[in-house]
């Protein structure tokens, strides 16, 4: 203490300053003097208020300090768009819970995961705004239909979670989670009618073992399997899902370290001309030799790849083995080597760089741009926004060929082709197997060549396995074929060697 405080107040009189510091507890600091009172009582008296007013400054900031704390806390452990608990508080609460089971074991849990189905199609078609007033709604309405006890969190876009408290089988929780996802229509700005969201949840219960996060992922992991159910929208969680996704984690890891370390090949398939059976063009096939598996066939890699955002990267990649593949080939037969197609993936099509750089990877090579063709799907044009078809005429225009692959399987594939810069359609193998044999099927094929050939394309057919399919096909006019009898899919070394082969038959 101050030394002229301390000779001061053991002068003071005791009763004055016990009513001050009455005064001071109470909140009111103030210490008056009688006139009587020395100056020196006065001088300890204005001391005392200014200590007794900073201490109310500093209560106050500290009393404003304590509610930015609670409002840090309250952001920390909820969403800010719909403010339900977020997965921090989430995975609280579950813990509370789980503990609560290990007391009284007829006390048991369960988790929901929720995902609204195709959200993102909101926001795309509506806007980000009408997305967010949904998905307001969306959490108002779940929250209304808890029960006591239950809560409800947000962990991504547009999923969620909740805990249902106290359900004494999984049939109980089953039937709780159904009634909680049927959604009704709601209203939002920007849409004339109601919008109608569909669920898919998965369902975990908890065994007494499993912790707070562990159950979370596996109601995950049955959300994903709902993701794929053609027959119900919700699952529950079954051991063999985790593996499952096991299996596609470590899939997923070491697809990024194939394509970072360039471990993937491409493999070249012949197409021939009908007539003579000689090459016309390659396909472009990509291949994953997994250290530990063996190959992994596209159909499974390409998915994932597409999932993981990846698939951009491992297509440029193809594009650019192709390319350094097509100048060793000229170099070595000569520069009218046969042009190579790339297969394009949805995703990657949607990009709206796609074209420029497809075409300055083409020209960095210094390869002309009729040296490479590309392959999109037909399901993927029949669901063509702008940007796809955009892209499409940009290629055609530089002088790119383009082909419509797996034709036939998509929808109204008839009503739009003659709308698309396309320039060879190439027949799903699923018409080609029983073209010899099944009347049906050869009517279709026989019509889709000669409407491909009214609108000046050129047919490919694919996967020929036999010469009575390679003779029907010819017979009714088909232009190419692709397929096992012909040549497997080789490497770019075996497919140098049949192409001097092929020219030394001219
Ligand atoms: P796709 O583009 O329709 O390729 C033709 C598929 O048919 C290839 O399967 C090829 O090996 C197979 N095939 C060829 N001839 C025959 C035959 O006579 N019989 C049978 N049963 N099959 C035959 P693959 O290589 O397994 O590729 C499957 C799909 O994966 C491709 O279908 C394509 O959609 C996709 N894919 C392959 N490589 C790439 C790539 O580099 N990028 C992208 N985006 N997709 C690719
Ligand atoms: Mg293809
Ligand atoms: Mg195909």
């Amino acid at each position: 203490m101050h030394d002229e405080t301390r000779m001061l107040l053991t002068r003071t009189a005791p009763q004055t300053l016990l009513t001050g510091s009455r005064a001071v507890a109470k909140g009111r600091p103030s210490l008056r003097l009688s006139g009587k009172s020395s100056d020196g009582l006065a001088r300890l008296a204005r001391h005392f208020n200014a200590v007794a007013s900073t201490l109310r400054q500093r209560t106050r900031a500290l009393h404003d300090a304590l509610e930015r704390l609670e409002a840090i806390q309250h952001d920390a452990m909820h969403d800010s768009l719909t403010g339900l608990p977020n997965h921090a508080l989430f995975i609280e609460r579950l813990r509370q819970a789980l503990a609560q089971q290990d007391r009284d074991a007829h006390f048991r849990s369960a988790v929901l995961a929720v995902n609204l189905e195709r959200f993102h199609l909101i926001n795309d078609s509506y806007s980000y705004a009408t997305g967010n007033h949904l998905l307001c709604h969306i959490a108002q309405h779940f929250v209304d239909r808890l029960r006591s006890g239950d809560i409800i969190a947000r962990l991504g876009a547009d999923q969620f979670a909740i805990l249902l408290r106290g359900v004494a089988s999984t049939d109980e929780a089953l039937q709780i989670s159904r009634q909680l996802i049927e959604l009704p229509g709601f209203t939002a700005p920007g849409a004339h009618q109601p919008l109608q969201i569909k669920c898919r949840a998965g369902l975990a219960m908890s065994d007494g073992t499993a912790d707070a996060e562990t159950l979370l992922r596996d109601a995950d992991n049955a959300l994903q399997a709902a993701r794929g159910s053609e027959s119900d929208p919700i699952q529950v969680f079954q051991a063999s899902m985790y593996a499952r996704m096991l299996t596609t984690l470590t899939l997923e890891t070491d697809l990024r370290r194939a394509l970072a370390e360039r471990t993937l090949s491409v493999a070249y398939q012949p197409i021939v001309r009908l007539f003579d059976q000689r090459i016309a063009s390659f396909e472009a096939l990509v291949r994953w030799q997994h250290p530990l598996r063996g190959q992994i066939s596209p159909d499974v890699f390409i998915p994932l790849a597409e999932s993981l955002g990846l698939i951009h990267e491992l297509g440029m990649f193809v594009l650019h083995r192709a390319c350094l593949d097509i100048l060793t080939w000229q170099r070595q037969t000569g520069p009218d080597a046969p042009p190579v197609s790339i297969n394009l993936s949805a995703r990657q099509l949607a990009r709206a760089t796609l074209a420029r750089e497809l075409l300055d990877t083409i020209l960095g090579h210094g390869l002309t741009p009729e040296r490479l063709r590309f392959e999109v799907t037909e399901s993927l044009l029949t669901h063509s926004s702008g940007q796809n078809i955009e892209t499409l005429h940009i290629l055609h225009d530089a002088g790119i060929t383009v082909l419509i692959d797996d034709f036939g399987t998509g929808y109204s594939a008839l009503s739009y082709l003659h709308t698309l810069p396309c320039d060879i359609v190439k027949l799903d193998g699923s018409f080609v197997g029983p073209v010899a044999t099944d009347d049906r099927p050869r009517a279709v094929v026989r019509h889709s060549i000669g409407l491909a050939h009214d609108l000046g394309m050129a047919v490919v057919a694919e996967c020929i396995e036999k010469e009575d399919q390679l003779h029907t096909l010819r017979d009714i006019g088909c232009d190419f074929g692709q397929g096992n009898l012909f040549s497997k899919p080789l490497s770019a070394n075996e497919a140098c060697r049949l192409l001097h082969d092929d020219n030394g038959a001219r």
